[in-house]
């Protein structure tokens, strides 16, 4: 059996893949040794890619409403819903919304179908709520978003400043990259809100108030200014500095000043700006937590200022470096698959528009930019947007206020989804459902962060019925009437016509052009391994505006405004480190789901007392946009006034945890992107009369009816954690047929609950109203085997008590507990004695920091 070589699902860093097919649906995943991106590590979440390649849940048949029909006539109702819209309300009145889980070659393809052949740029992704801001602020800079940086200057970096990003948890394979860097003596520094697993292992954690870092860039370029650090001859022969643009910096930008606004010791602040000052080799990385934000674009330019203005951009080890969430994210920037950009790296310049519009023989071409994410939602709320195909995306759960774009998916005349998964929150409104070919089945390419370009290579035949995304495009484009332009056979071919797109009538102006592989046979696009594009961009000093000159914009700090008496709070929302946004892969993976089994929202101790919130309870988070339950972790990483709560949870798996309920439809002016990281909220605490849980072999017969019930897979089945007021008998409406064994004990309040099915555990309900539930561990290794009955419903093995508690390494199914009974009995001392005792944290690394966390906290309890 030979291995492929493939890429990750999953994140940005687009780590290589070797898989080993070993049966009908199984593979054995390992790091590609020779992939650039990884050279053979994978995290938590890629080493767990094997555990989620089942076909549980997936859309295998086109559906019209609850009907399974052909392709054919699936593709013929697409195809004449758009034509009869289109023809009615015009090219405007269609949309797609669309993903940063394409490959390029099909996010190609519905480019130039919706810009090029309907007419209309109404085009716009999921990445845009990830990326967008710095997709903006790249252009303003310098003219085209390009990412200057690769991971080879992590490499090489003296100073590595972390902005807005727990790396440790959303990009592990990177942040390795930097600790190792770290190791070999680069000083780190984190600037983020939260004191995250990354900020714990750094330098210096800078934990500035949110929205203030503009003011915190603003204050550090003054400091080089005042310092001498500024590079004149660079400012001089490439940069463009508009007239007002010293003068506004320094308003403010003194270091009391921006320590205020920032609320950080200014002795902290003093040492990042003289760390910053002294270090010529600075890679500034910034993700989510600076995109994010409704002055996304302008904290994007206030950090690419301070590098153009000391010179580090272009230089191996100096760069400021945006790494992006999703796989496959930069090659929709490539293909231009937002809205705001037309196609491979051009904007709507009528010379641009004429030269695609020539290139792709269109009848039409899209005269202005399309609806971004948040616009387009509301275009179909207000009935303006009449025909939305969403693919390979989950809208209902992940925009913001997404109750609305609950009623906006209701209410659209038609809705087309193309998903691998049968029923997703967004498709629950579908009248078409076509079925998406997976991960694992899917042939093209990716680029990562960096701009390393890779093959992504099918492992599997396509399941049931289910197409590639490229395949379903191109039917629609060619019974919509252009059978030339999308006879498309193979992805090789949209690959070079890719290629040769972004070449046309380049003489340079466009850093990106791959021309070289516009040529490529089949064999050689089959063949390709990962390559990188551009060199090193901006290395000669020359950028993609007119004149050749970056552009220092001027970007001012905003006031930051108070709590409202009523919204004292403010949200940030964000991953789970072995979770991937709505979960519908990663939560198949049962060592994955155990290193958070619910959504959590954290909360700083004071105002934890201050509003009689207790660990481990539960509570309502508020905001004027809707409501949810998360349980409560009370914890000093979270600043005071500010919550936190993770994006993954959807009404498939909880009752509670809906974060895309929360946040406001509010952008960022310039690039359209949501500001998730500042919402104003309240959070009370909400009793219960009792908590339990259930684990199932397999799925409840209907979903647990109380309060609080989320779901976690395990292996061969589901684990529910539950809590309630109401009468707990209702529970047992979720249990299996089966023989039934009980002790119920009505004045303590507990009820135990064993099914047994030919002699074998299936199903087990633990309720109590006081007392301590037993270990979930044990009772799921029960599953399936024949238990005493009486040792089953005491919830654990005669004379043991095995709880693990959270699980901190997945790759070796580690909890904590038994990691802290190991620091302790066998004194360990560091993360390395406790991957000789364990074996934690020595396969992936992501489990690292936490390692590290409970040594520290460790060391604290036994002082
Ligand atoms: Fe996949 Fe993890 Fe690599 Fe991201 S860091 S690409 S999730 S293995």
């Amino acid at each position: 059996m030979n291995a492929i070589r493939t890429t990750c699902a999953y994140c940005g860093v687009g780590c290589g893949i070797r898989a080993t097919v070993t049966g009908e649906r199984a593979v054995k995943i390992e790091g590609d040794p020779d992939h650039p991106a990884n050279r053979g590590r994978l995290c938590s979440k890629g080493t767990h890619l094997g555990e989620t390649v089942g076909l549980e849940g997936r859309l295998l048949t086109p559906m019209i409403g609850k009907r399974r029909v052909s392709w054919d006539k699936a593709l013929d109702l697409v195809a004449k819903r758009f034509r009869d819209t289109i023809a009615q309300h015009g090219p405007d009145s269609a949309a797609f919304y669309v993903s940063g889980q394409l490959l390029t070659e099909d996010y190609y393809v519905a480019n130039k179908l919706m810009k090029g052949f309907i007419g209309s740029a109404n085009i716009d992704t999921n990445s845009r709520l990830c990326m967008s801001s710095a997709v903006a602020g790249h252009t303003r800079a310098f003219g085209e978003d390009v990412v200057p940086a690769s991971y080879e200057d992590i490499d090489a970096a003296d100073l590595i400043v972390l902005v807005g990003s727990n790396t440790a948890w959303c990009h592990p394979i990177v942040y390795q990259r930097i600790r190792a860097r770290c190791d070999a003596g680069a000083k780190l520094v984190v600037i983020d809100p939260r004191r995250t697993e990354t900020a714990e292992e750094a330098d210096l954690h800078l934990p500035l108030r949110p929205g203030s870092d503009v003011a915190l860039m603003n204050g550090l370029l003054a400091w080089c200014r005042e310092a001498g650090v500024l590079d004149a001859a660079f400012l001089a022969d490439h940069l463009s500095v508009p007239a007002d643009f010293w003068e506004a910096l320094g308003e403010g930008s003194d270091l009391w000043s921006v320590a205020k606004t920032c609320d950080l010791p200014p002795a902290d602040l003093r040492r990042f700006y003289e760390l910053f000052a002294a270090t010529p080799r600075t890679v500034t990385l910034f993700s989510q937590g600076v995109n994010q934000s409704l002055s996304g674009t302008d904290q994007v330019n206030a950090i690419l200022n301070v590098h153009l203005a000391t010179g580090r951009i272009g230089k191996l080890g100096a760069q400021p470096f945006s790494i992006t969430g999703q796989p496959n994210a930069m090659g929709g920037r490539e293909v231009g698959g937002l809205a705001s950009t037309l196609a491979a790296h051009m904007d709507f310049a009528s010379d641009n528009r004429a030269r695609v519009q020539r290139f792709w023989a269109a009848p039409t071409i899209a005269e202005k930019p399309g609806l971004k994410a948040v616009d387009l939602f509301r275009a179909v709320g207000e009935g303006r947007i009449k025909a939305l195909w969403v693919m390979a995306t989950n809208p209902a759960v992940s925009m913001p206020d997404a109750g609305k774009v609950r009623e906006a998916l209701a209410a659209c005349p038609f809705l087309v989804v193309s998903d691998v998964i049968a029923d997703t929150d967004t498709s629950a409104f579908a009248h078409v459902r076509l079925p998406a070919a997976a991960w694992g089945e899917k042939d093209g390419s990716v680029t990562n962060s960096d701009r390393t370009i890779s093959r992504q290579r099918a492992l599997f035949p396509l399941p049931g019925e289910a197409k590639p995304d490229w395949w379903i495009v191109k039917e629609v484009g060619r019974r919509m009437g252009w059978k030339t332009a999308f006879a498309y056979d193979r992805p090789a071919e949209i690959w070079r016509e890719h290629c040769r797109l972004s070449a046309y009538e380049n003489d340079g102006a466009r850093l990106f052009a791959l021309p070289g592989l516009s040529s490529a046979g089949n064999a050689d696009y089959d063949s390709m391994t990962p390559f990188r594009w551009g060199g090193m961009p901006f290395a000669d000093g020359r950028f993609s505006t007119p004149d050749g000159r970056a552009r220092l914009v001027t970007v001012t700090r905003k006031a930051i405004s108070g709590a409202l008496a009523a919204w004292p709070l403010t949200l940030n929302t964000g991953r789970y480190r072995d979770q991937w946004h709505s979960m519908t892969r990663t939560g198949l993976a049962p060592k994955l789901a155990r290193h958070r089994e619910e959504p959590l929202v954290e909360v700083h101790p004071d105002d934890a007392a201050g509003l009689g919130v207790a660990d481990g309870g539960l509570a309502r988070v508020a905001t004027p946009q809707g409501e949810s339950l998360y349980r409560v972790r009370v914890t000093a990483a979270q600043r005071r006034g500010e919550i936190f709560t993770p994006i993954h949870w959807t009404d498939r798996t909880s009752s509670g945890g809906r974060t895309g309920l929360l946040p406001r439809p509010l952008v960022d002016p310039v690039s359209g992107q949501p500001g998730f990281k500042q919402t104003p909220a309240r959070l009370a605490a909400v009793a219960t009369r009792w908590r339990g849980f259930l684990i199932l072999a397999g799925e409840p017969v209907r979903h647990p009816a109380c309060l609080w019930a989320t779901r976690v897979a395990i292996p061969a089945g589901s684990l529910w954690e539950l809590a309630g007021n109401g009468d707990p008998v209702k529970l047992e409406a979720s249990l299996p047929g089966g023989e039934r064994i009980e002790a119920i004990d009505a004045a303590r309040g507990t009820r135990r609950i064993a099914i047994l099915s030919g002699g074998r555990l299936v199903a087990a309900l633990f309720v109590t109203e006081s007392g301590e539930l037993p270990s979930r561990d044990w009772l799921i290794g029960q599953l399936a085997e024949s238990e005493a009955a009486l040792t089953l419903l005491a919830g654990r093995a005669p004379g043991q008590q095995a709880d693990r508690g959270a699980i901190v390494c997945a790759c070796f199914d580690i909890g904590m507990r038994t990691i802290v009974a190991a620091i302790r009995d066998q004194r360990l001392a560091d993360v390395a004695a406790i991957g000789a005792a364990l074996g934690a944290g020595t396969n992936c690394g992501s489990c690292r920091p936490a390692l590290a966390r409970l040594l520290a906290e460790e060391k604290i309890h036994a002082a």
